[in-house]
């Protein structure tokens, strides 16, 4: 346990998710939010996932805005990568 921050779970965790990656949220929350995506197996591909994403809308909106439809399909490119972590074939 992280006396520190106030322990949250998943769902909050992933409500905080985009504020936490935008930096929008104070430092009480980022830390409760950190703290349990080190502990949860669960949210933390979710993290990833949502970190990836936005890095990568971010480096192609730096040079132009990418269509709603652009968007869509990197997005599903990313949910189909093979290496996705909590993502196991039968
Ligand atoms: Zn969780």
């Amino acid at each position: 346990m992280t006396p520190d921050h106030p322990a949250i779970d998943c769902r909050a965790a992933i409500d905080h998710l985009y504020a936490y990656l935008d930096g929008e949220l104070s430092d009480d929350v980022r830390g409760a939010v950190e703290a349990h995506l080190e502990r949860c197996a669960g949210c933390f591909p979710q993290f990833q996932l949502e970190r990836t994403f936005l890095r990568f809308l971010d480096a192609r909106a730096s040079a132009q805005r990418a269509p709603a439809a652009v968007r869509r399909r990197i997005f599903e490119a990313i949910l189909l990568m093979p290496e996705r972590p909590g993502h196991e074939e039968p």
